[in-house]
């Protein structure tokens, strides 16, 4: 057995023989001559010359063996329906899909937009792309109008595929609406809109002439049969625009050996998967952990995938360890805010069901704060491993590998850095290799390893702009996080650099005083700002959210709470990092996809305009901030 610090050297130093190795793993349709290409710095080809195909990677390849498998499983506490496919089912919906497509001119190359739900209908539209070349890009259904016209101008699709509607607690979501009003905004609207009905939208509009009924089509391509298109490895797989950018988003380009291979490694290595196994990830398809946990590394890896529909909490906190218990998943993947949001319900539902066919829990997304990190794995009584990773890399940067070593994990680190990634931590100042516990900001030594973004969608200068420019006289991919490492090795990932906050010449992620003021027992979760102070130029400010609102019922309840919080600030990080005011709200204004949005929180502390909040999941929450901030320049508490 080899350790992973082993393992992690044999992949950097010998990069051809490491991943020449990994790609047997998958099938080519003609291998490749040259396992990476580096010629032209960041710019990485992986596995030159090869071809192969992910949706044959994903479906066909496992028919002979595992036909009768359930491939995939969905879940809807939404609607409340439960659907599965075999792979030989999910084979031949694909292929229908497929054959849709290509009567509707979609050809290689050619770009599709997929705004839809967490359906299976979404997934069978993403392999069907795949299988004949064309270049999905799924758009995440919070997004609103101009958020996605800006990403339809960008791609400039062939083809839209929708949903009538979705639906969240139970309130229907309009898709197709949305797109409507989409195209009239963009400049490269598609030809056509294919639609699947499912019944929650009865108004919907039909534009004659662009809208194709999904049903009405499937039923001229039942049985049809589509080869799949066979790729260069370099290829463009898919486009997915990172979340929470503002301006002209980035289109994070995939390739598709280097995908394959890549999902297919880190399914053994790191979550421990395997064919005829079961993989819950409880994200939406419209973000790269959907993309990569719950349809191409389960598929590829011959395990059963479940999609879900529907929050952690209804119709009551069990939900998702009763699907673990009934399908006998073996890996869950999740993100801290779901944890949090259990978090306020009672521990015994985390006791309520036989979890015995469990063997981690992952979670990633966003920073895991020890207590929550504690909370779940006392909970679960499992390893919950916290892992870290972005759209732009695809699959995890930092993790424990429990696939190659077991290694003890420490609340609040995503532990070591990956096979293949050649992690530094640098200065701000000089950019000199930091120590131990010295804060630092993370970068990779490229080229990135397969399954990272091979270049921004029409725009390598941009790529190498944004990502490979920031650190002077070197070419080095910024992650734009600050990260720590202790003494043992383990990292610690402290917030994004460019959400740094600056207190009398003090510098402090905003998320080293979250992590400080989520010590206090009373409180679920927080945000923390910088808001501009006439006196040390910034101040960070807490929003709070507190595990029992009897707490802070009154003016005295939240005086007495706000005191012991900045204590604990004080005895955590010292006096620097204490908020000048604890708010107490009822929740926290956050992205679809879980990230605080600490920059329109701090604009509202500072009189200013939110800014774009097409991406907020609750816009109640805001209202709640700036109650709070109205109740305070009153002189209440
Ligand atoms: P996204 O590409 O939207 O998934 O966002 C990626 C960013 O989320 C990273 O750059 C980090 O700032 C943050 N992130 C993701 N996973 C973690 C984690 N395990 N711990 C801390 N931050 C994380």
């Amino acid at each position: 057995m080899t350790t992973i610090k082993d393992f992690h050297r044999r992949s950097i130093q010998d990069k051809e023989g490491f991943w020449g190795n990994e790609a047997k793993r998958i099938d080519w349709h003609k291998p490749f001559s040259k396992v990476l290409e580096y010629s032209k710095p960041p710019f990485a080809k992986w596995f030159v010359g090869g071809e192969t195909n992910l949706c044959h990677n994903a479906v066909d390849r496992h028919l002979a063996e595992r036909g009768e498998q359930k491939a995939l499983v969905w879940i809807s506490t939404e609607v409340d329906k439960e659907e599965s496919y075999t792979y030989r089912q999910l084979h031949a919906e694909v292929q229908r899909v497929a054959a849709m497509m290509v009567s509707l001119g979609v050809g290689k190359g050619d770009r599709v937009i997929i705004y839809m739900p967490n359906t299976p209908e979404a997934v069978f539209a993403i392999l069907a792309c795949a299988r004949i070349g064309a270049v999905h890009s799924v758009v995440f259904g919070g997004f609103a109008a101009a958020s996605l016209a800006a990403r339809i101008d960008d791609a400039k699709p062939a083809l839209m595929v929708t949903s009538d509607g979705g639906s969240r607690m139970g309130k229907p979501v309009l898709y197709k609406a949305l797109v409507d009003e989409s195209i009239k905004l963009s400049q490269f609207p598609p030809k056509s809109v294919l639609v699947f009905r499912r019944g929650l939208d009865a108004n919907m509009p039909v534009v004659a002439g662009r809208d194709v009924d999904w049903v009405e089509l499937a039923g001229k391509h039942k049985g049809a049969q589509v080869p799949c298109a066979w790729l260069e490895s370099n290829e463009p797989s898919y486009i997915l625009y990172t979340s929470g950018t503002t301006g002209k988003p980035k289109g994070v380009q995939r390739d598709v050996g280097g995908h394959a291979v890549a999902m297919a490694a880190s399914m053994e290595y790191i979550y421990c998967g395997g064919p005829g196994e079961t993989i819950f990830t409880t994200s939406d398809i419209g973000w790269a952990v959907g993309h990569s946990y719950i349809i191409y590394a389960p598929l590829i890896a011959g395990m059963t995938s479940i999609i879900y529909e529907g929050v952690p909490i209804r119709p009551d906190p069990g939900v998702w360890w009763k699907i673990v218990q009934d399908h006998k998943v073996k890996v869950m993947f999740s993100a801290p805010t779901a944890i949090r949001v259990l978090k306020k319900s009672d521990i015994s539902w985390l006791k309520k069901y036989d979890l015995s066919s469990l063997k981690h829990l992952f979670l990633a997304g966003e920073p895991l704060d020890e207590p929550t990190h504690a909370w779940i794995s006392e909970g679960l009584g499992k390893p919950v491993i916290d892992h870290y990773w972005q759209t732009e890399t695809g699959w995890p940067v930092l993790t424990a590998m429990p696939g190659v070593e077991q290694t003890p994990i420490k609340f609040g680190s995503p532990s070591f850095p990956a096979y293949g990634y050649d992690l530094k931590l640098l200065r701000e100042s000089d950019s000199s290799e930091a120590g131990a516990d010295e804060k630092a900001v993370v970068v990779i030594e490229p080229p990135l390893p397969p399954g990272c973004m091979s270049t921004l969608w029409n725009d390598d200068a941009r790529f190498v702009k944004t990502y490979f420019s920031t650190i002077p006289g070197r070419v080095l991919y910024t992650t734009f996080d600050w990260g720590i490492r202790d003494k043992d090795g383990y990292y610690f990932i402290l917030g994004r650099t460019d959400d740094v906050i600056n207190v009398a010449g003090h510098r402090l992620g905003t998320r080293e005083i979250e992590e400080a003021v989520n010590m206090h027992p009373g409180i679920a979760e927080c945000a923390v700002v910088g808001v501009a102070d006439q006196l040390k130029g910034q101040m960070p400010m807490a929003f709070a959210v507190v595990k029992d609102p009897a707490q802070v019922a009154s003016p005295e309840g939240r005086m007495k709470l706000e005191g012991e919080i900045m204590k604990t600030v004080d005895k955590q990080l010292g006096a620097i990092g204490r908020p000048s005011r604890v708010f107490f709200v009822a929740l926290l204004p956050k992205t679809r996809s879980g990230k605080v949005l600490r920059r329109s929180i701090s604009a509202l502390a500072e009189g200013r305009d939110p800014g774009d909040l097409t991406t907020i999941e609750d816009p109640a929450s805001l209202e709640q901030i700036k109650t709070a901030l109205k109740g305070a320049s009153k002189g209440t508490p």
